[in-house]
């Protein structure tokens, strides 16, 4: 299938970024409007409506945080931002204002082409084909029963705590899209102390092993210290 149809704003002042991310994305087949200020942004996000925007949060004019909030203040646009590797701050308030997804400079245009798949896919699963339409959610060999709350891998059961469910279950709504630990702590126990982000990894460490997963391994879930917890729904694992 072609990705023709699919138009993505790209917004990166610096010119040698911006020309690579145009080149792959163009190379891959999307259409790509490619403009390196906050304000030229804004008014080129009216006038074309994308499907996708990449936004570098460090721009001369503004900082992309704004171009971030006052899109997502109307528009569900997917935004994957590009951030400097060791910026967790960055990420982490870029994620919890809304953005999808985020890239870590420097990268590689498999990685790159792999967050704007995702997050084009998400964006289309989101309305009509939310996991708990069929009470069951199913990755490769992970199946989730939302309606009994039971989890299997292939044809063994993974007996989770209450709290590890919830976690799990949370994980797999947003399958695909990094959560931040505090997005994932206001889900499951309604606020956060000072405890909170200890006893959340606690509880994910847990999970894993509990899915067989080694130390260090990513399989069905990936961690990014300092970030939060993405369930992985690519193939390549
Ligand atoms: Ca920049």
């Amino acid at each position: 299938m072609s990705n023709n149809k699919y138009k993505i704003l790209l917004v990166e002042d610096e010119s040698n970024i911006r020309n690579l991310i145009s080149t792959i994305l163009e190379a891959a087949g999307y259409h790509t409007i490619a403009v390196g200020t906050c304000s030229l942004a804004l008014s080129l996000f009216a006038s074309h409506v994308p499907d996708l925007v990449i936004l570098d949060l460090g721009l001369p004019d503004r900082d992309g945080m704004y171009f971030l909030q006052a899109v997502r203040k109307e528009h569900n646009t997917p935004i994957i931002v590009l951030s400097a590797r060791s910026h967790e701050k960055d990420k982490v308030d870029a994620l919890d204002a809304g953005a999808n997804d985020y890239v870590t400079k420097p990268f590689g245009s498999e990685e790159l082409l792999a967050r704007v798949r995702t997050a084009l896919r998400n964006s289309r699963m989101n309305s009509d084909t939310l996991p708990s339409h069929d009470g069951k959610f199913i990755l490769r060999e992970l199946v989730i029963h939302y309606d009994a709350r039971r989890v299997f891998i292939g044809d063994t059961e993974i007996h989770l705590t209450q709290t590890e469910y919830n976690i799990l279950a949370y994980l797999s709504m947003h399958a695909g899209k990094m959560m931040t630990y505090s997005a994932i702590i206001k889900a499951i126990w309604g606020q956060s102390d000072e405890g909170s982000i200890k006893k959340l990894q606690v509880n994910m460490a847990n999970i894993r092993k509990k899915f067989g997963a080694k130390p260090g391994e990513e399989n069905y879930i990936i961690n990014e210290l300092g970030v939060g917890y993405r369930l992985n729904i690519d193939q390549k694992n």
